[in-house]
């Protein structure tokens, strides 16, 4: 366990260069590993040993990212992905095969929905959504015998639903299954899921982890405190043949799941980051604890001052005492959410629209979490090809514009936003 305080994790991250060696984390662009000796390299092979052997499986800039993103988490351990869809898939098919179950939140970010629902679905692993809101009677209804996982995102993109992530670690626990807590937007500064009971968490370092927008990448970290043996887990408590008949709950302890995670899909499917992305990644995330208090706050004084405006239909930003979910955040990440907030546009789907075209500062991206302002009216871009009633079922109003907040100046902010619905017609 990392004692230091996560600001300082940030900063300094788990490298700890000798006398001599380079201060900023090296970039080891290399795909491969030298020894001298075939022993040395045979142990390594069969898990004996611990080193570098080829960059699928592992890389010491790769290595440091992990270990610091795990002790900002507070975690066992932790590996990289090339992006943060390839992490969710990842933590699922280690522990999850054909004819296995997923309880899943509703409110998810649309490209790990199609997993669940379309793709996943296809090699054999259904789910079961049910909303963040559920009671303890709905929870329980969606559990099956053959169900591995619960999953859900501590706030939701793009709805942004906070999770209860207590009560539903207690679900996933009385099943003997574990909690995976996709944790993107609050990010470890503002939310610890492991401290309410999540067992594995994901993230897209794309986002704020990053922050730059440079690189693409996800993190599986592993909390180490799920008891794989007490359910059914026969990838991590029956011997895989591929390295000898090794049983990883035996040889690897709280770290098996992360461990396999590594040996085994990395090694079968290779969703590796590049080492210069992870060097990014670190680069991006020694900022992090300076630069979220920025974007949480800009997104929470925009919220108070949409709200006040006649001209806007409705605000969601779950910092606002307004919000259905202030006493979730109260809970859990009482310091701050996110920099994302959305908001309804009087006036319907035309002057939403309008509106985004009418901004100067903020740019139109499809993306968030960034450090600059950017915004998006799902309506006529990603979401374009619906009717109006087609978005209402996905709960995607017409009007709705989404708005992620940088860490610019929060007067230029808001004076952008305002110039913007000066133009609008209402
Ligand atoms: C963006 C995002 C993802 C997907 O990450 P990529 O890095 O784009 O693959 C997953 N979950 C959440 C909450 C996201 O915002």
């Amino acid at each position: 366990m990392d004692n230091r305080h996560i600001d300082t994790i940030c900063a300094q991250g788990c490298y700890k260069p000798k006398s001599g060696e380079p201060r900023v984390v090296p970039i080891a662009q290399s795909t491969t590993y030298l020894y001298e000796t075939s022993e040395a390299m045979g142990d390594l092979f069969d898990l004996k040993a611990d080193g570098f052997f080829y960059t699928r499986l592992g890389n010491p800039t790769t290595d440091v990212v992990e270990k610091k993103i795990a002790a900002m988490e507070g975690g066992v351990g932790a590996m990289m992905t090339s992006a943060g869809m390839s992490a969710t898939l990842l933590a699922v098919l280690n522990i999850a095969g054909a004819g296995d179950h997923i309880v899943a939140s509703s409110a998810l970010y649309g490209g790990t929905f199609n997993l669940f629902e379309n793709t996943l679905p296809e090699l054999g692993i259904t789910t079961t959504f049910v909303s963040p809101k559920a009671s303890d009677e709905e929870l329980e209804a969606a559990f099956k015998p053959n169900t591995k996982l619960v999953f859900g995102e501590s706030i939701s993109n793009p709805s942004l639903a906070v999770l209860d992530i207590e009560k539903f670690a207690k679900h996933a626990h009385a099943h003997h299954v574990p909690l995976i807590v996709d944790n993107t937007f609050p990010t470890p500064i503002f939310c610890r899921p492991f401290e309410w009971g999540a067992d594995i968490v994901v993230h897209s370092t794309s986002k704020y982890l990053d922050g730059h927008a440079v690189a693409l990448g996800g993190i599986i970290v592993d909390s180490g405190n799920f008891d794989w043996t007490s359910g059914d887990y026969k990838g991590l408590t029956e011997p895989d043949e591929s390295y000898h008949g090794l049983t990883y709950t035996e040889a690897f302890g709280n770290a098996a799941y992360i461990t396999k995670a590594r040996t085994h899909l990395m090694r079968d499917l290779g969703a590796t980051p590049s080492p210069f992305n992870a060097f990014l990644l670190d680069l991006g995330s020694n900022t992090l604890h300076l630069r979220m208090p920025r974007h949480a706050d800009n997104a929470k004084r925009l919220a108070e001052a949409l709200e006040k405006d006649p001209r806007i239909a409705y605000v969601t930003c779950p910092s606002l005492p307004s919000s259905p979910d202030y006493e979730l955040t109260q809970k859990y990440m009482p310091n701050g959410t996110c920099g994302v907030i959305s908001f309804g546009i009087k006036g319907g789907r035309d002057n939403a629209q309008a509106f985004q075209g009418f901004l100067k500062l903020a740019g139109i991206e499809t993306h968030v979490a960034d450090l600059r302002t950017c915004v998006l009216h799902p309506a006529s871009t990603t979401h374009r090809q619906m009717t109006d009633a087609q978005l209402e079922a996905a709960g995607v109003r017409p009007d709705m514009v989404r708005f992620s907040c940088g860490i610019e100046n929060f007067e230029d902010i808001l004076a952008d936003v305002m110039q913007a619905l000066d133009q609008l017609k209402f």
